[in-house]
């Protein structure tokens, strides 16, 4: 083995004993975070193992088969936590919409944590910073800059993505016990999923009638319900700036989604996001569905949050005037290919022949009511002299 290969062996092998430290101490950074945060976009695939192990757990459906109770737990786990990712750490956390005591700020990070995508700190951390530069060279998961599948899932595997930033979050990180949830940031999942696990196995015991126990419990309560969680919530960032239309006309290409809205809660309205961040809705009109805002309400109702944040009428009656002049430019842009349309070709020839008609023999001139029969531009392009009509033709609109 040459000296070189040996270094390298050496560089891969501590790599990899970092990484299997920080699934248990996320803040463990030797060399410092910003040396990592400086290192090669890249996908470390030690990173990847705890989404392999997600991903392969479903398979256990193999083993554990299926019963209604387990399947509707994993139904009703999946919008309570895509709940935590979009009502907590997104419109709190990363954009604090609304305000809370400090305890029900704890209450709220617990919550987000049984999510199992890392602490809150770290998710606001990176989102803000996608705010910032969305679809620019520093959005670390932009499609248009890196791609589908890299803004899907490979961006969270590059190890410079890894450390949060804690000067980026200070409103936040002045908090010891968000820092805690954070830095340890497997500790609530691991005993969220023993929690599934013994309810399982409770279960079994004690209402044996729903046909559930504890290893089932634990595969559609945590596998299935996380992995379709993990990639829900994905699809706004690789789908929500690709799918959908924009009402706003913001710097980036960020889009409006009935379908991203219903798998994410509210969330798939992202262009209307994009151009507000500070209000506690994402849907600006009632029938844009925004399921996270209604349980946001409901949640003020009972005082744990207060202080919702609503849409500047500034900010509606900017996406009325955007919407409207997006209408008029694509009455106009129709009005251009009808006038270049195959079929307008024709016309001319037969308002031609009409007009022919109506000179040689006198015939009823046509009422100014009816319009011209024929539109000038093509008329003009095809047969300038005989078919020209006398008065210019309104605007279609
Ligand atoms: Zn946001
Ligand atoms: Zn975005």
């Amino acid at each position: 083995m040459t000296s070189s290969s040996a270094t390298r062996q050496t560089g891969f092998l501590q790599r990899a004993f970092t990484a299997v430290i920080q699934w248990f101490d996320s803040d463990h950074t030797p060399g410092g975070a910003d040396k990592m945060r400086a290192e090669e976009d890249k996908v470390d695939w030690v990173r990847c193992i705890p989404f392999i192990i997600l991903h392969a757990g479903c398979l256990g459906v193999i083993w554990v088969g299926w019963s209604w109770f387990a399947v509707w737990a994993a139904v009703a786990l999946y919008f309570l936590r895509m709940f935590a990712v979009t009502g907590i750490y997104h419109r709190y956390f990363s954009h604090k919409t609304y305000h809370t005591s400090r305890a029900g700020q704890l209450f709220l990070a617990l919550w987000g944590a049984t999510t199992v995508q890392r602490g809150g700190l770290w998710w606001a951390y990176h989102h803000r910073h996608h705010h910032q530069h969305s679809d620019h060279e520093e959005d670390a998961h932009s499609p248009h800059i890196h791609g589908f599948l890299w803004s899907h899932i490979g961006w969270i595997t590059s190890r410079r993505n890894f450390p949060t930033d804690y000067s980026k979050v200070k409103d936040l990180a002045k908090y010891p016990e968000l820092v805690w949830l954070n830095r340890f940031d497997t500790v609530v999942p691991a005993v969220f999923a023993t929690a599934i696990y013994f309810l399982g196995v409770a279960l079994e015991r004690f209402a044996p009638g729903l046909g559930t126990n504890g290893p089932q419990m634990l595969i559609w309560g945590f596998f299935i319900s996380t992995t379709a969680l993990f990639h829900g919530t994905a699809c706004i960032n690789s789908m929500a700036h690709l799918m959908g239309k924009r009402r706003y006309n913001t710097t980036d290409d960020s889009r409006n989604s009935f379908i991203l809205a219903i798998i994410c809660l509210g969330e798939g309205w992202h262009n209307n996001h994009h151009r507000y961040q500070s209000c506690t809705r994402n849907g600006f009109y009632w029938w844009e569905i925004d399921p996270t805002y209604y349980g946001l309400k409901l949640l003020s109702w009972t005082g744990l949050i207060w202080g919702l944040k609503p849409v500047p009428q500034s900010i509606l009656d900017e996406g009325m005037r955007a919407e409207h002049a997006a209408s008029v430019a694509a009455a106009q842009k129709a009005a251009v290919i009808h006038e270049h349309s195959p079929f307008k070709k024709v016309v001319p020839a037969a308002a031609a022949l009409a007009m022919a008609t109506v000179n040689t023999s006198s015939a009823v001139a046509p009422k100014k009511a009816d319009g011209p029969a024929v539109q000038r531009d093509v008329t003009e392009q095809t047969n300038p002299s005989p078919a020209k009509p006398q008065q210019p033709n309104p605007p279609v609109i």
